[in-house]
C-alpha cells in the first residue's frame, strides 16, 4: 500500500482537484494498492492516516509540497507520521522540496525528496525501495547516503503529461473538487503541459524545469470531455505555467475545445498572445477562454531586462487594448519592489497599471512583492548575499517566512517599510475601485461600498493611508486573487 498526502493548501472554497497527486496515482493505478488523502477536504488527515495505517501499513508516504500553506501543513503531519512509523519512508515532491531539497532532506521525517516531474521517479523507488535501495541510478531522487549526506541524483528529462495515464477522477468525490466560480458553477482543473521555457529569473519555475512539455490537444480535449459527461463540468481553471506556445496549437486546441461549451482561465505571456492572429483570438473566445492571466511583471523596460523577462512594456499596453476587441479579459500580475531601485520602480509600476486601467478598465490587476527564489544563473537585483533562505523546513513553516514564501510581508533588506506600505495602500486602492470579478460571493452593495470609497483616492492619486478601505475590508471580504486560486 501507498499513502498519498496533499495537505492541506487552500480554503474549501478554492478547493480544486489536488492534481499533483492525481498525476503520481495514475501511474500507480491498476499496478499498486493506494490511497489519497487531501488535507484540503480531509478535517483530521492525520487520523485518517493512521486509519489506513492501522487496516493496512503502508511502503510508502508520498507528500505533495508547495511552498507556502500546504508546506506549513505538510511538516507537524510527517513529523507525526514518522514518530508513529519510523520504519515507513517518506518521500516529498512538488515545488517545495524541488526547489530547497536540501531543507527538506534536513528534516527528520523526510527520507527522499522527488524533484520536478514525479511520475517515474516515484515507480522507480518504489521498485527500489522493494528491491534492497539502490537510488543512486533514480534520476530526479534526493535522499540521504548511511552518514546522513544528501545526494542529488541527476535530472529527469520532462515528458510530456500525455505520456502518462489519464487521472484516475473516480478515486475522489468530485463533488467536493468542483465548485462554483466566476467561469462557471462546476469548475474543474487541468493541466495540459509542465515548464516552461523562459528563463525569467524571478521566477520559480525555471529553476525546476527547464523547458516546457504540452499534452496533445486531442488529449486536452478527451479529459475535459469527461470531466464534463461525467460530473457535469461547465468551467475550467487550467494550471499550466504557460498555456500557450505555438499558435497552431492554441489554434488546434481552440477547434477542439469549442464543442464543449466550457469558459475557462489559464496562464500566458503577453507577447505569445500579442503575437497571435486576430482569427485565433476569435478562435480562442470562440472555444470558452475568457480570461488570461500574464505576467506582466513591470512597467519599465530597465526592470524587464533585469528580470531576463524578454518582454518589452509596450507589448503589455498593447495587448491590454487588443484584447478588449476579444471579450478575454487579461489579469496582469506585476512583481514590484526592484532591488537596485524599489522607489522608482515602484512609482513606475503605479504609472504603469493606471495606463493599462485607461486603456483597459475591466483588466485585472494583481500587485505583487519580489521575493527571489534560488536560480542557476543568478537571482533578479543581483541578490545573492542579501537574503540567506531558511535550511529547514521547521524555518520554512515559521511565520516569518511564510509571510515572505505568499508575499504577505516579505521583510528583504532592500524594500524599505514605506515602500512596502506603499505598493500595498495603492494596491488596495485598485482593488477597491475595480473588485475582482472573480468574486462571486461579494454582494452589490459591497462592490457599490468599496467603489465609492475608493474612486475618489484613485482619481487624485491619493493612495496613503487608506484607512477606511482597510475599514471597508473588514465587512467586505474581497477575494484576493494572488493568494487564493480562482
Ligand atoms: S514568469 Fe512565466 S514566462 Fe517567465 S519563466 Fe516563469 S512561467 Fe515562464
Amino acid at each position: 500500500m501507498i499513502l498519498f498526502l496533499h495537505p492541506k493548501a487552500t480554503s474549501p472554497r478554492s478547493r480544486r482537484f489536488p492534481l499533483s497527486i492525481l498525476a503520481l496515482a495514475a501511474v500507480l493505478e491498476g499496478k499498486e494498492e493506494y490511497e489519497i488523502v487531501d488535507g484540503n477536504v480531509d478535517p483530521c488527515p492525520g487520523e485518517t492516516l493512521d486509519g489506513l495505517m492501522k487496516k493496512d501499513p503502508a511502503k510508502l508516504l508520498a507528500v505533495s509540497v508547495m511552498p507556502g500553506p500546504q508546506m506549513v501543513a505538510a511538516v507537524p503531519l510527517c513529523r507525526s507520521f514518522k514518530e508513529k512509523y519510523p520504519g515507513v519512508p517518506v518521500v516529498w515532491g512538488g515545488y517545495f522540496p524541488s526547489l530547497y531539497p536540501d531543507a527538506a532532506l534536513n528534516a527528520p521525517y523526510v527520507d527522499f525528496v522527488a524533484r520536478a516531474q514525479g511520475e517515474e521517479t516515484l515507480v522507480e523507488l518504489i521498485e527500489a525501495l522493494r528491491g534492497g535501495g539502490d537510488f543512486s541510478k533514480i534520476r530526479g531522487l534526493s535522499y540521504k547516503d548511511p552518514s546522513g549526506r544528501h545526494i542529488h541524483n541527476p535530472e529527469r528529462p520532462l515528458r510530456s503529461p500525455g505520456d502518462f495515464p489519464w487521472p484516475p477522477y473516480h478515486r475522489l468525490d468530485p463533488s467536493k473538487y468542483i465548485l462554483p466560480t466566476f467561469l462557471g458553477s462546476r469548475t474543474a482543473a487541468h493541466q495540459a503541459s509542465i515548464g516552461c521555457p523562459f528563463r525569467c529569473n524571478f521566477c520559480g519555475v525555471v529553476p525546476v524545469f527547464s523547458h516546457e512539455k504540452m499534452e496533445p490537444p486531442e488529449r486536452t480535449a478527451a479529459v475535459l470531455r469527461h470531466l464534463k459527461a461525467a460530473y457535469g463540468v461547465n468551467a475550467v481553471q487550467f494550471y499550466d505555467n504557460n498555456f500557450f506556445l505555438r499558435e497552431d496549437h492554441a489554434r488546434e486546441l481552440a477547434g477542439r475545445l469549442a464543442a464543449l461549451e466550457l469558459r475557462w482561465w489559464c496562464e500566458a505571456r503577453v507577447d505569445t498572445v500579442l503575437g497571435y492572429s486576430d482569427e485565433t483570438l476569435r478562435a480562442l473566445k470562440r472555444a470558452g477562454s475568457t480570461m488570461i492571466f500574464f505576467g506582466a511583471e513591470s512597467g519599465s523596460d530597465w526592470v524587464l531586462r533585469q528580470m531576463n523577462k524578454q518582454l518589452k512594456a509596450e507589448q503589455t499596453l498593447a495587448l491590454a487594448e487588443r484584447i478588449r476587441h476579444f471579450g478575454i479579459i487579461p489579469e496582469f500580475s506585476f512583481v514590484v519592489g526592484n532591488p537596485q531601485d524599489p522607489e522608482r520602480d515602484t512609482r513606475e509600476c503605479v504609472r504603469f497599471i493606471r495606463k493599462i486601467k485607461k486603456i483597459n478598465p475591466a483588466a485585472e490587476i494583481i500587485v505583487q512583492h519580489y521575493v527571489p527564489t534560488p536560480q542557476r544563473d543568478g537571482m533578479y537585483g543581483g541578490v545573492e548575499g542579501r537574503i540567506e533562505f531558511p535550511t529547514t523546513a521547521e524555518e520554512w513553516a515559521t511565520e516569518r517566512w511564510y509571510n515572505f514564501t505568499v508575499r504577505k510581508d516579505p521583510r528583504v533588506p532592500w524594500l524599505p517599510r514605506g515602500i512596502k506600505r506603499r505598493i500595498d495602500d495603492f494596491e488596495l486602492v485598485v482593488s477597491s475601485r475595480w473588485p475582482t470579478v472573480q468574486d462571486i460571493r461579494l454582494p452589490r452593495w459591497g462592490r457599490t461600498l468599496l467603489r465609492s470609497l475608493s474612486s475618489w483616492r484613485y482619481h487624485l492619486g491619493v493612495y496613503r493611508f487608506p484607512l477606511e478601505l482597510d475599514w471597508a475590508h473588514k465587512f467586505v471580504e474581497l477575494r484576493k486573487p494572488k493568494v487564493e486560486s480562482l
